[in-house]
C-alpha cells in the first residue's frame, strides 16, 4: 500500500516541556498564522527552503565563493563593501533543488525541511519509546500540524495501534470536522489562545480568533476524553492586559476549561528570522521574567482554573 509523506522541519528525543514525561517531539512543517514572536518561523511554509548561518559562513576568513557558483539563479552575491554574502531571498522562495546548501561544505547553508515516510516516523518512534518511561510518548507541533491532514492522521492511528501516548500543539485553525476526527487518536492537547479580540488577533498572528474559539468549544462539547491544557504566549502589550485576561479567564470558565499555561515571551527564536531573511518584528523587546506573571496568574486561579507559568511546567 502506498505510504504518505510528512514534510518534518524537525525531530527531538527527550523533551519534557511539551507533554506529561519525557517526549519526542515531530515538527510539521507548514502553518496558517503568522505570529509575529513566532519561535519556529522555519515552520511557517509547507515546503523545504534554504537557511544561511552566517556564524559559520567562511566566506570572509577563507575566500570561499562555493555556493555563489553552485547557484544557478545567481541569487547569491557579494556585499559591495566586502562584508560578506547575501541572499535574494525572493528567488530562493521557489527554487526546488537548493544546490547552494549540497555545495557548501560548513554547513552555513542548510535545508530546512526533510520528507519522511509514515513508517520511517514510526521507526523513530519506536526506537525513542524506549527512554520514555510510563507517562511519555510523541508530541506533534509545528507550524500546524494538522495541516498535512493523510500523514498525521495516518501516523496517528498507527501511534494508537502500537499503543504510543500522543499529544498534540495546535493552532486549532483548521477544520471543524477533521480536528475532531483526529483527535479521536490523540490523548493530550496543547492549543493557543493568543488574544480574544478578533481584530487585534489578526493583527499579530494574521488570522482572527474565531474559528479558534469555535474550535475548542466543538471540542470541550464533544466529550473528547483527553487532557487540554490551554497556552497562552505572553506578549506585554499585546495580550497582557487585565481586560484581556479576564476575557480568557471568563471564557474558560464558561466552556468548561480548566488549565492553562501562560508562557512569557522570550527571543529565543530571534536568530532563525535572520537565517531565513525575515526580520525579526520584536528585536527590541526584552523578555519577560516569569516573576511578573503573578497578577495575571491570580486571575484564572481566582475563577478556579489552575494556571502553571513558564515553559519548565511538568505535566
Ligand atoms: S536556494 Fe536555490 S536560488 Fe537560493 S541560493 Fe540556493 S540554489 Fe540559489
Ligand atoms: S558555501 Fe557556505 S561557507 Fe562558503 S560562502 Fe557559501 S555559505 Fe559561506
Amino acid at each position: 500500500m502506498k505510504e504518505n509523506k510528512g514534510l518534518v522541519f524537525d525531530i527531538q528525543s527527550y523533551s519534557v516541556h511539551d507533554g506529561p514525561g519525557c517526549r519526542t517531539l515531530v515538527f510539521l512543517s507548514g502553518c496558517p498564522l503568522r505570529c509575529q514572536w513566532c519561535a519556529n518561523p522555519e515552520g511557517w511554509e509547507y515546503r523545504r527552503r534554504p537557511m544561511l548561518r552566517m556564524s559559520k559562513c567562511v566566506h570572509l576568513s577563507q575566500g570561499c565563493t562555493r555556493c555563489l557558483r553552485a547557484c544557478p539563479f545567481e541569487a547569491i552575491s557579494r556585499y559591495s563593501d566586502g562584508t560578506g554574502i547575501m541572499i535574494n531571498w525572493t528567488i530562493c522562495a521557489s527554487c526546488e533543488t537548493m544546490e547552494c546548501t549540497e555545495a557548501c561544505l560548513h554547513e552555513a547553508l542548510v535545508v530546512c525541511g526533510k520528507w519522511i515516510s509514515e513508517s520511517e516516523l514510526m521507526r523513530i518512534l519506536n526506537r525513542d519509546r524506549n527512554f520514555w518511561g510510563a507517562r511519555g510518548g510523541v508530541t506533534f507541533s509545528g507550524g500546524e500540524p494538522f495541516l498535512q491532514r493523510d500523514f498525521i492522521l495516518a501516523v496517528l492511528k498507527k501511534c494508537k495501534e502500537a499503543y504510543i501516548h500522543t499529544a498534540v500543539e495546535t493552532t486549532a485553525y483548521t477544520d471543524r470536522d477533521f480536528l475532531l476526527q483526529a483527535m479521536k487518536y490523540i490523548d493530550f492537547a496543547f492549543i493557543d489562545i493568543k488574544h480574544m479580540d478578533p481584530e487585534r488577533h489578526k493583527e499579530k498572528t494574521g488570522v482572527t480568533n474565531e474559528i479558534i474559539l469555535a474550535n475548542i468549544v466543538a471540542l470541550v462539547t464533544s466529550h473528547w476524553p483527553g487532557r487540554l491544557v490551554i497556552r497562552m504566549p505572553v506578549i506585554e502589550g499585546f495580550n497582557d492586559s487585565e481586560d484581556n485576561i479576564i476575557a480568557t479567564a471568563d471564557f474558560m470558565k464558561k466552556v468548561g476549561l480548566k488549565e492553562i499555561n501562560l508562557l512569557p515571551f522570550h527571543r529565543l527564536g530571534e536568530s532563525k528570522w535572520r537565517q531565513l531573511g525575515m526580520d525579526y518584528p520584536y528585536s527590541e523587546k526584552e523578555g519577560i521574567p516569569e516573576e511578573v506573571l503573578g497578577p495575571l496568574q491570580d486571575i484564572f486561579l481566582e475563577r478556579d482554573i489552575l494556571c502553571y507559568v513558564g515553559h519548565d511546567t511538568p505535566f
